[in-house]
């Protein structure tokens, strides 16, 4: 009998929250985060069927990629770490999907792309002062700046505040997302997206859980 892998116990679990939920296990994206992991470590994720991954530098994607990608069909790339405007042509043309959409300068820089990645609005959703997001107050006229560049928008994402309880604060970007009409939730990590998937969460973003302690 073979052992179940890390992944075959993520994909489990969220299978298990999703219904408890009420909700479709197909339903959530399971994003398992590669940043800092080399290429032989991926390779087993994606020799088991996984084709999304998510990374959070530009420049380290661009090393691993693109080989990756030519072995493996179909692999669905997401970039979740900030990102520098002047990196926004390299980024729409590697990534599927940005995560980390939080400044008008970046809007500008994506708006030029002939790409068009789907696009996360990024909230600093436990407003603090030395993270990156849009401040909640300001999101309204945030995602009107997107909606005018006619950008892909596809939701709303967070990293809640390190030590707190998360559920409170992935509540909030569920209703934010409602308030908005918008229906993708990029939300929950390796300690907590279980409870993102229960509040909602279409993306999960799961490093550690995958492939084990980060050095
Ligand atoms: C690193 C990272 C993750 C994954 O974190 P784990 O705790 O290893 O699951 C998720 N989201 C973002 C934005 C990250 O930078």
């Amino acid at each position: 009998m073979s052992e179940l892998t890390p992944l075959d116990t993520v994909r489990a679990r969220i299978a298990k929250a999703a219904a408890i939920a009420g909700r479709k296990p197909d339903d959530v994206e399971l994003i398992a985060v590669s940043k800092t992991r080399s290429a032989e470590e991926i390779r087993p994720l994606l020799d088991a069927g996984h084709r999304s991954f998510g990374e959070s530098r530009v420049q380290e994607a661009m090393e691993k990629w693109p080989a990756l990608k030519a072995d493996y069909p179909g692999v669905r790339l997401h970039m979740i770490g900030r990102l520098q405007s002047n990196k926004a042509g390299e980024a729409a043309s590697l990534f599927d999907v940005i995560h980390s959409l939080d400044r008008g300068s970046l809007i500008e820089a994506l708006a030029k792309e002939e790409v068009r990645p789907e696009l996360f609005v990024q909230v600093n959703i436990g407003g603090e002062e030395q993270k990156g997001g849009v401040a909640v107050k300001d999101l309204g006229d945030f995602l009107e700046e997107v909606r005018t560049a006619d950008l892909p928008l596809a939701g709303l994402m967070c990293i809640p505040p390190q030590g707190l309880e998360a559920s409170p604060f992935f509540a909030l970007l569920a209703e934010l997302a409602r308030r908005h009409g918008l229906d993708g939730l990029s939300m929950g990590m390796s300690d907590d997206y279980e409870s993102a998937v229960k509040l909602g969460a279409t993306c999960v973003r799961v490093g550690s859980a995958l492939f084990g302690p980060r050095g």
